[in-house]
């Protein structure tokens, strides 16, 4: 049994985990790892989220155990620990870094535990799908200002635009099964939604998100993904700069809080296999607003998984 006497202390004490859970240091104890994945090397424009998993932790300190909706507390359902940052020996090559992110992943899996990764900008999600879509393609939700499924930029064809265009090309997401919400944002061309449409993710942009609420959007989510496997992103520029404006590429008029919080509630029941939020980008967040933002969505998160991993062994 992994003692607990951190978060049993008052809040503002001890070195900052994520949500005060225990340093894993025997995977074979836990259910739920958060892993920290400080990597920005693959923006387009303003760096910093590097910076986020530390941030996201500090904030994390805020986060209680009992869900005020549903009553239940994660801590309870699973043995939840934080298995600190993947450790990088590469920072200057884009493809070495993702591989050491894949590598640290499938080994966290293979070793029974389901991952909640905070990044890192969002180029680091692509790794992570190739080491949890080993069974055939994953259900997708994305909650995001941008479709990420651009080509190429720069020259590189792994910068945090392309991520889901790479991964349905690679087998890693199923573009039928996949729900990108929260999209908006003048463009300089449209090829990254076409890609999206054109390939059957159901892209539900900003204006039309806010005339059916977050409640059907969560439901028709649901029914995109149906009961297979899945995995969520959360790209805290999802939300509007109002709420997180420690981000690289913020978009106004984007989701709110609550209804993020909703959006992820009514999605209670989905057969997450692994999650993430990222794009905290500290240097840009002088209140720490977004990076409690972010720590309060990965709570989220982690009710989700643990609904889902308790119920595994069940
Ligand atoms: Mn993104
Ligand atoms: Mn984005």
């Amino acid at each position: 049994m992994v003692s607990d006497t951190v978060r049993s202390s008052p809040r503002f004490m001890h070195l900052p985990t994520f949500m005060r859970a225990p340093l894993i240091e025997d995977r074979s104890e836990f259910d739920i790892a958060m892993v920290g994945v400080p990597y920005d090397g693959a923006v387009t424009n303003r760096p910093g989220a590097r910076h986020g998993p530390r941030e996201v932790r500090s904030a994390s300190s805020m986060i209680r155990a009992i869900h005020p909706v549903t009553r239940l507390n994660p801590f309870e359902l699973c043995q939840i620990g934080d298995a600190g940052d993947v450790p990088f020996e590469n920072l200057y090559d884009i493809a070495a870094v993702h591989a050491e992110i894949e590598a640290f992943f499938r080994a966290v899996g293979d070793d029974g535990l389901t991952s909640l990764a905070i990044g890192g900008d969002h180029s680091v999600t692509l790794p992570i799908l190739r080491a949890l879509a080993t069974e055939g393609p994953l259900g997708f939700i994305q909650v995001d200002a941008h479709t990420d499924t651009w080509d190429s930029f720069m020259g590189s064809e792994l910068s945090h635009g392309a991520p889901f265009r790479r991964a349905v090309e690679e087998g890693l997401i199923d573009a039928n099964r996949t729900v990108q919400i929260g999209i908006r944002g003048a463009q300089n061309s449209m090829e990254g939604w076409d890609f999206s449409e054109a390939t059957g993710m159901r892209v539900l942009f900003m204006d039309e998100f806010t005339q059916i609420g977050a409640e059907a959007a969560a439901q028709e989510a649901r029914d995109i993904v149906g009961d297979g496997p899945t995995y969520l992103s959360f790209d805290i520029d999802g939300l509007d700069p109002a709420f997180a404006p420690g981000t690289g590429t913020p978009e106004v008029g984007g989701l709110s809080t609550v209804e993020a919080l909703t959006l992820l509630r009514e999605l209670r029941g989905v057969q997450f296999l692994g999650a993430d939020v990222v794009e905290v980008s500290p240097p840009f967040d002088p209140a720490g607003i977004t990076a409690l933002a972010g720590a309060t969505m990965a709570y989220e998160l982690l009710c989700l998984l643990s609904d889902q991993s308790s119920k595994k062994g069940a």
